[in-house]
């Protein structure tokens, strides 16, 4: 059965009203679980009535791929670790853009005609390979396969300029003479260097910003893919991608107070170039237990929880929620501090605290909570190190100087729960450790949360 042409294109508009409607739910917590329901809802009518579409001949591959691709999908979302949930971005960016490069691919070799259709082949080819080779690199970094530092040479923006440009003739020559199956091949063969060699050079801490870049890569690569196939409904889905990846990259860039030329072509300075950790914590840090701060916390008025990358690590966030709860109890006032880019992916806090149940409103942004750390009593950090890390502020010589943090040291009391003085993952030591107003509680995130409170109570 075939659904009429005006029927489909109907059906494309619903589809994306949702997706539209959907991401708009998305921008507020109370709205998003609707918001979500709402965009999945468009890609499920979106799907269904590309089923009917008259290109179809038949349906037994379809049929396979869908299979096959939900159940490795399925095995991985259940498998994966919420720590590991980057590295399953990367690579779902990654597949995203092989799809709409595979399309492209297919549409060429099926033997596409016009400008239009051999333009958009041309893009699809370019960003959907730059895509796939750049996300699986930035896969193996995270995934600790290869070095998180920067890997290039002298002279690789020269030939990575001339790629592009090399691609860029292939697509222009394609236009004119598309039976040129040489060029095609040297097209695909030179993006896919060309996402190799565009990723490889960019070290660990900005692999972030250049996750949502590729994640926005991937939608560009489907919409192009969307006028090789006619597809207005890929090309609209492929556009909102585009665009809000595009708007996440520039949220992490201002959060780390780097530009995205800076990220994609400057090399980040190595970690630990300005201070060693023997100047920053010898004879300063002072360790203490969870009974000392219990009895900190007994007559605190005000207590912000600073979560970080740390609490993800340790699961901590029901414990969290316990002492928070706790503390409420006996009339403190509880917030949460977020920063943009705590943990390992945006919104990685958010997550994990509404998964505890903590009430939205507790949960304030980094704009939002600076200001009050100096009426603030306690301030307990679990599990962040970057985010909080004075350097920022005060160390010119510092890779992350710039970068805006947490200002928990104008807390009277700043409490850290981590295991060890190792560092983050900008790799750096936190004077927050050594200063005066610092106790720091080692051990395991959990247990030493779930202490604090089994002394809070017993008190
Ligand atoms: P950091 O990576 O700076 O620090 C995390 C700290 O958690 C470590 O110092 C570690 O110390 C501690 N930790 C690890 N396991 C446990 C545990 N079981 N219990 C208690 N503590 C533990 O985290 P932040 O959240 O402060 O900063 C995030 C960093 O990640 C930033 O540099 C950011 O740029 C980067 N990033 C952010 C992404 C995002 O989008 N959010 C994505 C990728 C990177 P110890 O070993 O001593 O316990």
């Amino acid at each position: 059965m075939h659904l009429a042409d005006h029927w489909l294109n109907i059906a494309y508009l619903i589809a994306a009203s949702l997706f539209v409607f959907g991401i708009k739910g998305l921008t507020k917590p109370r709205t998003a679980v609707r918001g979500n329901q709402m965009a999945a809802s468009g890609m499920l009518i979106a799907c269904v009535v590309t089923l009917f579409h008259r290109d179809i001949v038949g349906y037994e591959v379809i049929i396979a791929g869908l299979v096959i691709g939900g159940l490795i999908g399925a095995i991985m979302a259940i498998r994966v670790q919420m720590t590991s949930m980057p590295q399953m971005i990367a690579l779902l960016n990654g597949f995203g853009g092989g799809a709409s490069f595979a399309v492209a691919t297919a549409g060429y070799l099926g033997g596409l005609s016009g400008a239009v259709a051999l333009i958009s082949t041309g893009a699809a080819v370019l960003i959907g390979a730059v895509t796939l080779t750049g996300s699986m690199v930035a896969f193996a970094k995270l995934q600790e396969l290869i070095s998180g530092k920067s890997i290039g040479f002298a002279g690789m923006k020269f030939v990575n300029a001339l790629l592009l440009l090399g691609s860029l003739c292939a697509i222009g020559y394609l236009v004119v003479e598309p039976g040129n199956q040489m060029v095609f091949w040297a097209l695909v063969v030179a993006a896919a260097l060309l996402g190799l060699m565009l990723v490889l050079p960019i070290g660990g801490a900005d692999m972030p910003v250049v996750i949502a870049l590729l994640n926005s890569y991937s939608g560009v690569a489907a919409s192009a893919a969307g006028f090789v196939t006619g597809n207005s409904a890929l090309i609209i889905t492929g556009s909102l991608v585009g665009a809000s990846g595009l708007i996440l990259t520039q949220i992490m860039c201002k959060a780390m107070n780097r530009s995205l030329t800076n990220v994609l072509f400057g090399v980040m300075a190595e970690a630990g170039s300005s201070m060693s950790d023997d100047e920053v914590y010898q004879g300063k840090v002072k360790s203490s237990s969870a009974d000392e701060v219990a009895m900190i916390l007994e007559t605190a008025q005000r207590v912000v929880i600073v979560p970080g990358f740390g609490m993800a690590m340790a699961q901590a966030q029901h414990a969290v929620r316990e002492l928070a709860d706790t503390l409420e109890k006996r009339g403190t006032e509880v917030e949460y501090a977020i920063h943009p880019v705590a943990g390992r992916m945006p919104g990685h806090m958010n997550v994990l605290l509404a998964e505890a149940e903590v009430s939205y409103d507790k949960l304030k942004d980094m704009d939002t909570i600076n200001p009050t750390f100096e009426q603030t009593d306690v301030a307990i950090v679990i599990g962040a190190n970057d985010v909080t890390n004075p350097l920022a502020r005060e160390d010119k010589g510092s890779p992350i100087y710039g970068m805006p943090i947490l200002n928990v040291d104008k807390a009277r009391t700043v409490v850290v729960v981590k295991r060890s003085l190792s560092s983050g993952f900008a790799g750096l030591p936190n004077p927050l450790f050594a200063k005066d107003n610092t106790l720091m509680l080692f051990g395991d995130g959990k247990q030493a949360i779930i202490d604090i409170s089994t002394a809070l109570k017993e008190a």
